[in-house]
């Protein structure tokens, strides 16, 4: 019996492990839908809807290509018009999906609050963004893997704005992202 117990609880703590991959639209809606949530609490609000197309990888370099996609990471996209959309690779784990989610969603938040910026706050800032998701939902390991990237405006870019979130709060990070138009080297 007690063999039984301990067997169940391995099932338990290792579920989120065994969570399947994201596949489906719905499911990453409701992942889209918890990150607006988590980034509303910090004033990252985009009030709009906005399109979500779940892709294999194929179909999404195609798709980037076609329209003339300015910024492509490795699992995601964002379009801002024809129509406004948000493009994310199929199969990722729930982790990956709602990071990804994060990142395109500040995106989106720039296109209209902060359109003409550096690459480095851009980047940077969607990488805040995506941390705090991670923070937000126990992810500090992914977290700690955006911190610690050698890019110089992914990870650079995100150190600034850690820093200045540690030595001002949240707040003020979202508003140097608003009112700002680069990150000092
Ligand atoms: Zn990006």
């Amino acid at each position: 019996m007690r063999y039984l117990q301990t067997f169940f609880l391995l099932i338990a703590l290792m579920a989120p492990v065994w969570a399947a991959p994201v596949t489906d639209e719905a499911a990453a809606e409701k992942l889209l839908a918890r990150a607006r949530a988590i980034l509303s609490g910090v004033g990252l609000t985009v009030p709009r809807q906005i399109l979500l197309k779940l892709r294999t990888r194929d179909e999404l370099m195609v798709e980037n290509n076609s329209s003339g996609g300015r910024a492509i990471e490795a699992n995601g996209f964002y379009r801002a018009y024809n129509p406004e959309s948000i493009w994310i690779v199929s199969g990722l784990s729930e982790e990956e999906t709602i990071g990804v989610l994060a990142h395109e969603l500040t995106h989106a938040w720039q296109s209209t609050e902060a359109p003409l910026q550096d690459r480095k706050l851009t980047e940077g800032f969607a990488r805040w963004a995506e941390y705090k998701v991670f923070m937000a939902i126990g992810a500090s390991g992914e977290a700690q893997t955006l911190r610690r990237s050698p890019d110089p405006d992914y990870g650079g870019g995100l150190r600034y704005l850690l820093d200045l979130e540690q030595r001002r709060g949240a707040a003020a990070v979202v508003e140097f992202a608003r009112t700002q138009t680069r990150i000092p080297d």
